[in-house]
């Protein structure tokens, strides 16, 4: 591991100005999960370490109006263990539980979650699928951005030279709306996702109005899957419906090289995750 410089912040403001000080090779450092093992096999340019853990207006899970505000060290236990993410979106909870093990939950963060845009990162295909957005803070102020176009390809984030990420703004879903996520791993447990799916349907009067598809751990960053969600509107969906919305979802993408899966299994697998997340959304709607 090489050599870099190491600092703790008190507050946000600290932090974005020792950010801005630093310059290129500084990075927040956040549960450490991913950055730490980035550093050791010297993939990472890092000269200096920035640890947002002690900075409070990181914390806390809120509702805003219609929507939930998760501070960005929100760790994936403690998304589990909310009853506000239980209540309100309780899909989040259920990616959070799909993750890793007990120890890697306690110390990751939603934050890093995002920020480091693995394809297989579980919160970020349904994080996408409710619309959700990053609020970001730099030196010279703050903005928000949608998850879908922050998240621009593995380990690429439209993130700017000294901002950190201070909260996910989640939309809650409407009564008659509702989000799942299905995944599949080649562990039995505490593997990442070799393939995954978000589903969210909102119904009137039994037919599905709105649908957004987004698929994970299948190409470089997540995709919305358009077509297939297009096809599920205006539908009461059935068994076959979703059937064939999951094999459209599929056509034409460019699946990740992997040596654990191969091509044909990864779209067979991401097209049975389609299918599971869409029957449990809809299930959802009409309980
Ligand atoms: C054994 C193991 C199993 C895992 N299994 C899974 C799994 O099943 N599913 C899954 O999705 N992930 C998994 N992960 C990956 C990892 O645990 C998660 O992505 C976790 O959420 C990362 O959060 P962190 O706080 O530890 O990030 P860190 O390691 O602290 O940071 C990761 C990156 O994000 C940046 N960053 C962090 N927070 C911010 C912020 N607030 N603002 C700006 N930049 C920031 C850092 O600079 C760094 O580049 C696994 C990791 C390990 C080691």
């Amino acid at each position: 591991m090489r050599d870099f410089e190491y600092c703790r912040p008190q507050s946000l403001k600290e932090a974005v100005t020792v950010l801005a000080e630093k310059g290129k090779g500084a990075y927040p450092l956040a549960g450490g999960t991913d950055i730490l093992i980035e550093l050791k096999r010297r993939r990472l340019p890092a000269s200096c370490l920035v640890d947002i853990k002690a900075i409070p207006e990181l914390r806390g899970i809120e509702r805003e109006g219609d929507a939930l505000r998760i501070g960005a060290l929100t760790t994936h236990s403690e998304l589990l263990g909310s009853s506000l993410i239980q209540e309100t979106v309780p899909v989040i909870a259920h990616a959070a539980r799909q993750m890793a093990f007990p120890e890697i939950r306690n110390r990751g963060t939603i934050g890093g979650n995002i920020c480091n845009a693995y394809p297989a990162a579980d919160l970020v295909p349904p994080l996408i699928a409710l619309g959700s957005s990053v609020l970001l803070a730099s030196a010279s102020g703050q903005r928000e951005v949608g998850v879908a176009e922050f998240v621009l390809g593995s380990r690429q984030i439209a993130i700017l030279p000294g901002e950190v990420l201070v909260a996910v703004k989640v939309p809650v879903p409407v009564s008659n709306a509702a989000c799942a996520y299905a995944r599949a791993s080649t562990r039995k447990t505490g593997g990442i996702a070799a393939t995954s799916a978000a589903a969210y349907l909102s119904a009137d009067g039994g037919v599905c109005r709105q649908a957004r598809i987004v698929l994970g751990a299948i190409e470089a960053k997540p995709r919305f899957v358009a077509e297939a969600a297009g096809y599920l509107e205006g539908t009461s969906i059935s068994e076959d419906v979703a059937k064939a919305a999951a094999k459209m979802s599929v056509s034409g993408l460019s699946p990740i090289v992997d040596p654990r899966l191969s091509v044909q299994y990864r779209s067979y697998m991401t097209e049975l995750m389609v299918r599971q997340a869409v029957l449990e959304a809809w299930a959802e709607v009409n309980r």
